[in-house]
């Protein structure tokens, strides 16, 4: 592949390895239980895939979004969960502690976040809409020294098993709908005085993101807690998100070639009157085809979208066309490898259709395809971003 080298090459075996003989033979295990793989999580951390892009002194790799993708891909392929875990940890809470945090909040919150020391989550939807900040009402009012927040989150990925949350607050008397100003980033500790954590809630895919609601009940913070200018969090967010959305790229590129290898080698060993499914349905060989086809291109824009921000640019539209294309071609793949199988691929043990339940979860969780659409929309429209 033209975008591989020798150090990639040398990360992408670490994965292999790490995949193989840790995370393989437990997946199936997370999946049916929904338990927040803490181990796993924290073995990510040791070989350093928690801080890929984060730079040394912070306790990263400092390696490229390209070696990134690798390394996500890879790991989706078999429990793609543990990426979606990772992407809240290091992409969104991280992220906004990369990009807003003081030298000292970074060494004390991201470099210990980079080798899975602690574990993050951010909390930024409300039940008013995950991208309708504008009616967002946790509040944080500064009080002497002290910010007092009242307030909650839903939908957040890695509640309380988090041991640090950044999350968003209003901090203006009303954002502004324009320059989305007011909108301010905190980092709260477990264990602060009226953070409430609720319970995890059962869903359709993506077992083990411990995901669910937070509440802010008078919950004071010191001042020193506020995360970059207050007011002004918005647009580091809104780089941070474009950097998750870039990454659901390649994991829903690993699901999709899972669900496929799986049902590929089934239709081989499948026989119907003296003949493999394969060989002997013309129907079953050109839904291969058009699968391998669907992941071939998502491969092609993934490492093309990579490539493109390692070489300095912010890839707005592209990142989130690779969320959209990322669900959809995983969820697309999935569903005609559940087909294949036939009636065992709806038996939860045979293990292809919970790539097709984490592929549908994809398209929402961290922002609805539709909601993206319309952000690039709105970017094609005012020529916002070349890429
Ligand atoms: C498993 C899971 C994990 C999550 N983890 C986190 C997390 O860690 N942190 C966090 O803050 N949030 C998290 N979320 C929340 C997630 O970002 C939101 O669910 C998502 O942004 C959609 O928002 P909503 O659920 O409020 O749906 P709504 O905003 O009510 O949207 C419903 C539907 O309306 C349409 N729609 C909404 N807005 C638009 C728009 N602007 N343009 C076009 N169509 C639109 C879409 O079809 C959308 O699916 C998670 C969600 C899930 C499911």
């Amino acid at each position: 592949m033209w975008y591989m080298n020798e150090e990639r090459e040398l990360m992408l075996n670490v994965a292999k390895d790490f995949v193989e003989q840790e995370v393989k033979p437990v997946a199936m295990e997370v999946d049916r239980t929904s338990e927040f793989p803490t181990k796993l999580f924290k073995r990510a951390g040791e070989l350093g895939f928690l801080g890929i892009t984060v730079a040394e002194e912070f306790g990263g790799l400092g390696k490229d979004h390209t070696t990134q993708s690798l390394i996500l891909e890879e790991i989706a392929k078999s429990l793609p969960v543990l990426t979606v875990a990772m992407g809240a940890h290091t992409l969104l809470a991280g992220g906004l502690l990369n990009m807003l945090g003081t030298p000292e909040q970074k060494k004390k919150y991201l470099a210990p976040a980079a080798t899975g020391e602690i574990i993050l989550a951010c909390g930024s939807t409300e039940p008013a809409g995950g991208a309708n900040h504008i009616e967002h009402t946790t509040k944080a009012v500064l009080e002497g020294d002290q910010w007092v927040i009242n307030g909650g989150k839903v939908l957040v990925s890695n509640i309380g098993v988090a041991d640090v949350y950044v999350i968003l607050a209003v901090t203006a008397e009303k954002m502004d709908p324009v320059t989305r100003e007011g909108m301010s980033a905190f980092i709260v500790p477990k264990g602060t005085p009226g953070l409430e954590i609720g319970k995890h809630e059962h869903k359709l895919g993506w077992h083990g993101s411990a995901t669910g609601s937070i509440s802010f009940k008078n919950m004071k913070l010191p001042k020193e807690n506020l995360l970059g200018p207050a007011g002004g969090c918005m647009r580091a967010l809104f780089v941070s998100a474009t950097d998750e959305f870039l990454s659901c790229g390649p994991v829903g590129l690993g699901m999709a070639e899972a669900a496929y290898e799986m049902a590929y080698k089934y239709s081989h060993e499948r026989m119907q009157r003296g003949q493999s499914m394969y060989d002997r349905l013309q129907v079953t060989r050109h839904k291969l085809v058009k699968m391998y086809g669907e992941i071939e291109s998502l491969r092609a824009l993934v490492y093309y979208t990579a490539d493109l921000r390692d070489r300095g640019q912010m890839p707005l539209k592209l990142g989130r066309m690779l969320k959209i294309k990322g669900a959809e071609v995983s969820e697309y793949v999935a569903r005609e490898a559940i087909q294949l199988f036939g009636g065992v691929g709806t038996i939860v043990d045979t293990g292809v259709e919970r790539f097709w339940r984490d592929a549908k979860v994809l398209a929402i969780g961290g922002a609805s395809v539709e909601a993206l659409m319309e952000d690039i929309s709105v970017m094609m429209k005012l020529n916002m971003s070349k890429y």
